[in-house]
């Protein structure tokens, strides 16, 4: 996207922008900028309004609720400002990259990197489920790391503006990420409920475990079906050394019906989490 040639002064009174580029999506831009104030350090995400005609009162109003947000997992918003062409988003700085690349150099996770993982996850959806928030995109895309240490935070993104900035039937569209991790109840237009989130993070769960995604097709629409279907499998080649508490936690989450499948706050008290810090007792 062709960026407008200069920023709002009232943003470059505040910040300075580097020219360095940390990445680009389908609709933004983002950059680095430092606060000049506190000399922090932040993610500029550039929208131009040019891509979300028509809903920029939607994003406005969005962005009214991030600015509420405040959780150690989740990217923050700090400030936000407009022009006639383009919204500013001034957001936490995640410079440990995507989940999604770590996993694809890793291949899977051991069950305590997974646990530590999934806790992160589960305690930033809590919140804003708490807060009556629902992310409903979900994905290794979506999660970021604070920084490229051993012992990095992971921080949800892109809360709300997915919906927003994707079109409606982009769920329906495999051309820019999987849409593996929906919930079936999400591609039969019934349910855009909290427990979406849930799906999602028994998904990645899924996912982390053993390196490939639970639901699977050649296509789209093969991969609908078997997302429609609701079967998996722990194939034994994967799976036969992995906890019992891990498969449960992921029955649970990956629970058909939305109204059974499990809540953050009780998928938070799960043995399984127990089980992986007694294990990691045990090694110390
Ligand atoms: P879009 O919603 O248009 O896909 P993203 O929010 O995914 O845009 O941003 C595009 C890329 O910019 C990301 O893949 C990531 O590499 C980088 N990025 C986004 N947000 C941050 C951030 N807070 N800190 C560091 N890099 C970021
Ligand atoms: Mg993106």
């Amino acid at each position: 996207p062709k960026e407008p040639s200069s920023y709002p002064s009232s943003l470059e009174k505040y910040y300075n922008v580097s020219k360095k580029v940390l990445g680009r999506g389908s609709f933004a831009e983002v950059k680095e900028c430092t606060d000049k104030r506190t000399g922090i350090n932040y993610a500029l995400k550039i929208i131009l309004k040019k891509a979300i005609k028509g809903k920029e009162q939607m994003l406005t109003t969005e962005l009214d609720v991030l600015k509420q947000v405040n959780h150690p997992n989740i990217v923050s918003l700090h400030d936000i400002y407009e022009t006639k062409d383009a919204f500013y988003i001034i957001t936490d700085l995640a410079l440990g990259g995507e989940l999604y690349n770590q996993l694809l150099q890793r291949g899977s996770y051991t069950e305590k990197d997974a646990a530590n993982l999934i806790e992160q996850i589960l305690l930033g959806v809590k919140y804003l489920h708490d807060r009556d928030i629902a992310h409903r995109d979900l994905k290794p895309e979506n999660l970021l790391f604070s920084d490229k240490s051993e012992f990095s935070t992971l921080k949800i993104t892109d809360f709300g503006l997915s919906k927003i900035l994707k079109h409606h039937d982009d769920i329906l569209m495999t051309a820019c990420g999987t849409p593996g991790y929906v919930a079936p109840e999400v591609l039969t237009q019934n349910g855009y409920g909290k427990s979406v989130d849930i799906w999602s993070i028994g998904v990645i769960l899924y996912t982390v475990l053993c390196g490939y995604t639970p639901f699977w097709g050649e296509n789209q629409k093969a991969l609908f079906d078997s997302i429609l279907k609701g079967v998996y499998h722990f194939d034994n080649d994967y799976w036969s050394e992995i906890s019992d508490e891990a498969k449960d936690l992921i029955n649970k989450m990956l629970e058909y019906n939305p109204d059974k499948r499990i809540t953050a706050h009780d998928a938070l008290q799960h043995p399984w989490f127990k089980y992986e810090a007694d294990e990691l007792k045990n090694e110390l």
